[in-house]
């Protein structure tokens, strides 16, 4: 009698487990499926009325859905951190393809847990130099139609951002030009035109694409 209690008690608990089971199956893929969302930082799209209160190039690029940014890089859009120069190029990128910026100026560190400050610190490649970071005029972009720029430097939607870049006239076009050594050294670009070539620069650059203008007015391009 016993026996045949223990049975039918399990039995019953057949549907408990099945359950259970189920529940923690939809709680593991909704974590790791957005993990590598999570791991990159969240992506927010642009959209009609995003840019209230903001007007000129920040606000249409804001509104644009295929300009993604994370939280901290949307608020210096916003408050009018960022140069207008890099707007105008974001947005001549975001009429081609789906960007996700990480930071202009607020949250970007050269160095973990060290504020950023008007030189890059030392330790870093180019120490001693502007930071363009702090001054709004660099962007570092992480994504690319989805895709995380690391791994992806020959990516044929990742090159042509490259292209894009390389046909923006002289004056106009970043001089501070840098990703993955693959991606840079697919679309030859020269230091003339920008794109800065150095290995310890690469190194830093596995994954994303920097653009920066070095002065305030201007730019050292001539090509
Ligand atoms: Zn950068």
């Amino acid at each position: 009698m016993g026996r045949l209690n223990k049975k039918r008690s399990s039995v019953r608990l057949v549907p408990i487990v099945i359950a259970i089971v189920l529940l923690c199956c939809t709680v593991l893929l909704l974590v790791f499926g957005d993990l590598g969302r999570f791991a990159l930082g969240p992506c927010t799209a642009g959209r009609e009325g995003a840019a209230e209160g903001v007007s000129g190039g920040a606000k249409e690029l804001l509104e644009t859905r295929n300009f993604e940014a994370s939280p901290r890089a949307i608020e210096d859009l916003k408050g009018g951190v960022v140069d207008e120069r890099l707007v105008a190029t974001l947005q001549t990128i975001a009429n081609a393809h789906r960007i996700c910026v990480d930071a202009f100026k607020a949250g970007h560190y050269f160095l973990p847990g060290v504020p950023d400050g008007p030189l890059i610190p030392d330790g870093y490649p180019d120490a001693g130099l502007s930071n363009t970071h702090y001054y709004g005029r660099a962007v570092d972009i992480r994504r690319v139609d989805g895709k995380p720029v690391r791994g992806n430097g020959t990516d044929p939607h990742v090159l042509d951002i490259g292209d894009i870049i390389s046909r923006i006239p002289p004056q106009e076009r970043p001089d501070q030009i840098i990703g993955p050594e693959d991606w840079v050294k697919a679309l030859g670009g020269s230091s003339e035109e920008g794109w800065i070539l150095n290995e310890d620069e690469l190194e830093h650059h596995k994954d994303h694409i920097h653009l920066g203008y070095i002065k305030k007015d201007g730019t050292w391009n001539t090509r």
